[in-house]
Formats: structure tokens, C-alpha cells, sequence
């Protein structure tokens, strides 16, 4: 099966959230309304880490959206068969017509990336773009990232641009369909 995939640039992530607000605007989950800055849901979200002792802290920020897993969790746990992985293209995606509210597949991603609409009792999460990826296109936050740290392709495309480039792959991150580089030691930034 054809896996595609993102590849996340440790080097090249700022943790700006302009892929954040960018997925939302694209997926419609903005709420300009009703919704609260904490209830917006959100199908990636930055996290980030701090390495080293002052004078030399190194600051290092990445995105987290669905893996796309091999094995995917949330296709097990779903009691109403709404999660499937896509043969063409392996990005795994809920139907919500036929997503009865159960939320067991919540309980069960262990990358905790699924939102839910209480409104309208139904999961929902990244698809990759789907809807943008079968016709050519990059998806919204790998399109939109400032820095090109979010790169889109097939999986093995992307680890094999990251060794041609002598990049390391960091390999317990990387578990499924997202592919994160380890920040190379001449990038590192140290605070004043
Ligand atoms: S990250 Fe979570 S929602 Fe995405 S495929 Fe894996 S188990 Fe499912
Ligand atoms: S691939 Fe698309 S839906 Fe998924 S996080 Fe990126 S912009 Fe959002």
C-alpha cells in the first residue's frame, strides 16, 4: 500500500502555529461565534522541549497531527466500522455518517489528535487533506508552513530525502506516517 506522509524539520519549526490556524480555517473549525480560544479545536497542535543548562538552552518545537498509523488504534476501537484506512494513499479517516458518538477511539489514540463535536456527536480529525492530496495538491499546513519545516510525500520518499540530505531521522518519533528530523548540533540556539 501507497503511505503518504509529513516530514517534520526539527531544525525548521519555529512553533509559530501558522499551520494550526491555517488547518482550521481550510476544515472550517473556526467557530467565530461561540467557541472559546481553549474549545477551537485543533487536527495539529505544536509541542516543544528545552534541552541543555543556562547559558546553552536549546528551544526546539514541532507539530503533532494524526499519524496515520500502520496498525491504527482508532480503526480497532471504533464499535460503528467509521474509521478506515484509504488503500490508495494509507491516510486513515473517519466517516462521520457513520460515526455514532461512542468516543472510544479518543480513549484509544495514543497520540490524542481526535476532536470531537458535541453539537453534532461525531469524531473527527486530519485527513492529510484528502480532499487536496487526491488531486495533486500539498496539504494546507505543509503548503502554508513559513519555514518549510512540514514537507508532504510518500513515506519512503520522504526518509530517503532525508538521508540523501544527511539528515537523521529520529526514530522513536517517527513510529508511523510522520517523519520528524533531529535537529542537526550547528543549529543549535542558545538563549543570552
Ligand atoms: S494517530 Fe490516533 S487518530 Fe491517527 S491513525 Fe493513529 S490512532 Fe488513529
Ligand atoms: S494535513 Fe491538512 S487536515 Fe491534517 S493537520 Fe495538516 S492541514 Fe490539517
Amino acid at each position: 500500500m501507497k503511505q503518504l506522509g509529513l516530514m517534520i524539520d526539527l531544525d525548521r519549526c519555529i512553533g509559530c502555529k501558522t499551520c494550526i490556524v491555517a488547518c482550521r480555517n481550510n476544515k472550517g473549525l473556526v467557530d467565530h461565534a461561540g467557541a472559546m480560544p481553549g474549545e477551537i479545536p485543533h487536527y495539529l497542535r505544536v509541542e516543544s522541549a528545552r534541552e541543555g543548562t543556562f547559558p546553552h538552552i536549546t528551544a526546539r518545537s514541532w507539530v503533532v497531527p494524526c499519524q496515520h498509523c500502520k496498525n491504527a488504534q482508532c480503526i480497532k476501537a471504533c464499535p460503528s466500522e467509521a474509521i478506515a484506512k484509504d488503500a490508495q494513499t494509507g491516510i486513515v479517516r473517519i466517516d462521520k455518517t457513520k460515526c455514532t458518538g461512542a468516543r472510544k477511539c479518543i480513549e484509544e489514540c495514543p497520540y490524542n489528535v481526535i476532536q470531537f463535536n458535541v453539537a453534532e456527536n461525531y469524531a473527527h480529525k486530519c485527513d492529510l487533506c484528502f480532499e487536496r492530496v487526491v488531486f495533486g495538491e500539498k496539504p494546507v499546513c505543509a503548503e502554508v508552513c513559513l519555514t518549510d519545516a512540514i514537507t508532504f510525500g510518500e513515506l519512503s520518499e520522504l526518509k530517503a530525502r532525508a538521508h540523501e540530505a544527511g539528515r537523521e531521522i529520529d526514530k522513536k518519533m517517527s513510529a508511523m506516517s510522520v517523519v520528524y528530523l533531529k535537529p542537526t548540533p550547528k543549529n543549535t540556539l542558545a538563549t543570552r
